[in-house]
């Protein structure tokens, strides 16, 4: 499962933001995963925890916001509603291709630490 390593590089991440703060221990980490990531969230969960299990980190939260793709019509200037996990070729009202938008996010929106004295520390 690929999800470990991407929670292992979240966790390298966090850790560089958090250089200037030894002693620091995350609390909570936000990430954007995007549907076209093949980030399954339940599995980066869990992978979360084992990434962080042995560290100063251990027991730390995860939180995943899920962000779908997006069909967009040119001619409508719309985005077009879409069954989940389905994809339309063609506009179902113009009959024009649709863009695929969106939905390749995996990225650290927030980190939430604790330092070394118990003071939280949101940013
Ligand atoms: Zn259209």
């Amino acid at each position: 499962m690929h999800e470990l390593g991407i929670a292992l590089e979240i966790h390298r991440t966090c850790r560089e933001a958090m250089a200037p703060h030894p002693g620091a221990r995350i609390e909570r980490v936000t990430v954007a995963v995007g549907e076209l990531t093949a980030v399954e969230p339940d599995l980066l969960e869990s992978a979360w925890e084992a990434a962080v299990a042995g560290s100063p980190d251990e027991g730390s939260e995860i939180r995943i916001l899920w962000r779908p793709a997006r069909q967009y019509c040119a001619g409508c200037r719309a985005d077009k509603p879409r069954a989940e996990g389905s994809w339309l070729r063609l506009c179902p009202d113009c009959g024009m291709p649709l863009a695929v938008e969106g939905g390749e996010e995996l990225d650290v929106l927030e980190l939430a630490f604790i330092e070394p004295d118990g003071e939280d520390t949101d940013g």
